[in-house]
C-alpha cells in the first residue's frame, strides 16, 4: 500500500506517524512546498519575543523521518491531482497513490488595500516570516487583527522593545474566542503593558513611499515602520478543488466523520477541512493545532482499514497573555448564537471565568488567571456533559484534587460545594 500526503505541518505529520503506528509496511510519501522538516508554528511567537531561539521551533529532523521510512518531498509543489489514475504531480513527476492524505492546511491573508504590499508588511506563519521581521528591526509595529496570533504577536514584539498598536474591527479582542468581559480583562492587561489597542476599527490602507510609514483606519492614521497581518487565514484548497473534490460554504475541503473527501481513496484533515462542530452539529472551521492532530489520527486510521471517527470541531485555546494564563474552550456567546445559554461567572482579585450551558450541558469556558481543571473541562465539552453528570463525575473520580481552584472557586455552578 503507498500513501501519499499533501502537507509537512501538524496534520500531514500526525497522519504519517499514524499510519506507520498501523503499520511497519506501509510506503508513506509527504510533499511540501516548504523545504525544511516540521516546525511549531504555534512557538513562533515565542521566538519573536526573544524567549526562545528559532532552531527550538523544529519539531523533527531530516533523520526522523528517515527512522520512520517517510520518504520526504520537501521544497516540491504538488501541482496536480489525477483522482481518476490515482496520482499526483510535483515538479516533472508522477506520483501513484492507494490513499492520498490533503493537509495542505491555511495562509494568512493580506489584504488588497492600498501599500499592502510594501516594505514593511509581514505575516507570522513561517520560520522564514520571524526572520524576516527581526532582519527588519521593527520600532514602531501595528497587528492587524486581534485574534489569538495577533496578540501572541502584539505581547512579542512589546517584549522586543516595540511601540505596538494592535487594531481590531469587532468590539473587542479575540472575538471567536473570549466574550466581551474577559476580552476587556485581556485588553486591560495587554494596555497596562503599554499595547495601545483600538477596537472596532477597520484598516483601510497602509501609506508610504517605499516603505511603510503610517496604517490608515476609518477613525485614525499611526505612524509606523512595520505592519503584521494577523486578520485571518485562507484555507489552501485550490488544489483539492481542481481535483474535483467538494469545498464547503466556509471555503474548507468537506469531509464526513472519517475524514474522508467526496472521492474514494482520498482523505483530508487540518485547516484546510471543514467539519461539523462537537456542539452544534453545524460546519465549522477549526484552524487548531490540538484539531489538526486529531482529524490526522482519524483519516489516517481510515485510510489503513481502521475506523475511527471523528467526534467534531471543539476548540481549546491556551496561551500566556503577560504571563497570566487564559484559556477559552468551546464556544462564546458569539458561537452560541440563538442558543438560550445561561452564563455563570466568578471574578475575583486574579480570577476570571465564566461557563456557558446550554440546556444543562456545558458548552463553553473562558478564564483569565488560571488553567487548571482546563482538561476536565474540555472533555465535558466534547462529551456535552449535563452539569448535574458533571458535578457527581467531579466528585466521584477523585479528581478533586486537579480540580481543586475550580470547585472551590465554583461552589455556586456545582450546587451543593
Ligand atoms: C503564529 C501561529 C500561532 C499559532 N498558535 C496556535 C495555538 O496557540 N494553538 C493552536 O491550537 N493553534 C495555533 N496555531 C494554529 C496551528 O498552528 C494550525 O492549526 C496547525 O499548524 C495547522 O496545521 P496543518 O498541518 O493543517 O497546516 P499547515 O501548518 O498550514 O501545513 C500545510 C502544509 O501543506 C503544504 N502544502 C500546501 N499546499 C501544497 C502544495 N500544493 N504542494 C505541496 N505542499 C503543499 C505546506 O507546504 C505545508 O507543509 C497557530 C498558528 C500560527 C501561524
Amino acid at each position: 500500500m503507498r500513501v501519499l500526503i499533501i502537507g509537512n505541518g501538524a496534520a500531514g505529520n500526525q497522519a504519517a506517524a499514524c499510519i506507520r503506528k498501523h503499520s511497519s509496511e506501509c510506503e508513506i510519501v509527504m510533499f511540501a512546498r516548504e523545504s525544511f522538516p516540521e516546525y511549531s508554528a504555534c512557538a513562533l511567537p515565542d521566538v519573536l519575543a526573544g524567549w526562545i531561539p528559532l532552531d527550538k521551533t523544529f519539531l523533527k529532523t531530516s533523520l526522523d523521518y528517515e527512522q520512520l521510512q517517510i520518504k520526504t518531498c520537501f521544497g516540491q509543489e504538488v501541482n496536480n491531482v489525477d483522482i481518476n489514475k490515482q496520482c499526483l504531480e510535483a515538479g516533472d513527476k508522477k506520483y501513484y497513490y492507494d490513499r492520498l492524505i490533503m493537509a495542505t492546511g491555511s495562509q494568512p491573508i493580506i489584504p488588497k488595500i492600498d501599500g499592502s504590499q510594501l516594505n514593511g508588511n509581514f505575516v507570522v506563519k513561517t520560520p522564514q516570516d520571524i526572520e524576516r521581521i527581526i532582519d527588519h528591526k521593527p520600532t514602531r509595529a501595528v497587528i492587524v487583527g486581534a485574534g489569538n496570533i495577533g496578540v501572541e504577536t502584539a505581547s512579542a514584539l512589546r517584549n522586543r522593545g516595540c511601540i505596538v498598536y494592535l487594531i481590531e474591527m469587532q468590539d473587542r479582542i479575540m472575538p471567536l474566542l473570549y466574550d466581551k468581559k474577559p476580552a476587556d480583562i485581556i485588553q486591560t492587561m495587554l494596555e497596562q503593558e503599554d499595547i495601545r489597542v483600538f477596537t472596532g476599527e477597520r484598516v483601510t490602507g497602509v501609506a508610504g513611499e517605499q516603505q511603510v510609514e503610517r496604517l490608515l483606519t476609518d477613525q485614525q492614521e499611526i505612524e509606523c515602520d512595520t505592519v503584521i497581518w494577523a486578520a485571518g487565514v485562507r484555507q489552501n484548497v485550490e488544489l483539492a478543488r481542481k481535483a474535483g473534490l467538494k469545498i464547503g460554504g466556509l471555503g474548507g475541503i468537506e469531509v464526513n466523520k472519517y475524514m474522508q473527501c467526496s472521492e474514494p481513496g482520498v482523505f483530508a484533515c487540518g485547516d484546510c477541512v471543514q467539519s461539523p462542530h462537537v456542539y452544534t452539529g453545524k460546519p465549522s472551521l477549526s484552524l487548531l493545532w490540538s484539531s489538526a492532530k486529531r482529524q490526522a489520527d482519524v483519516a489516517a486510521a481510515n485510510c489503513m482499514g481502521k475506523l475511527d471517527e471523528y467526534e467534531g470541531n471543539c476548540s481549546v485555546v491556551i496561551e500566556e497573555i503577560m504571563g497570566i494564563p487564559c484559556v477559552a474552550i468551546g464556544l462564546n456567546l458569539h458561537g452560541l448564537a440563538g442558543y438560550e445559554t445561561e452564563v455563570i461567572e466568578h471574578e475575583s482579585e486574579d480570577l476570571y471565568y465564566r461557563l456557558l450551558a446550554v440546556d444543562d450541558r456545558v458548552a463553553g469556558f473562558q478564564c483569565v488567571g488560571s488553567l487548571e481543571g482546563t482538561g476536565s473541562i474540555f472533555t465535558m465539552i466534547k462529551k456535552g456533559t449535563p452539569l448535574s453528570e458533571a458535578r457527581k463525575l467531579l466528585h466521584n473520580k477523585g479528581s478533586i484534587s486537579t480540580m481543586a481552584w475550580y470547585m472551590d472557586s465554583s461552589r455556586y455552578i456545582f450546587g451543593e460545594y
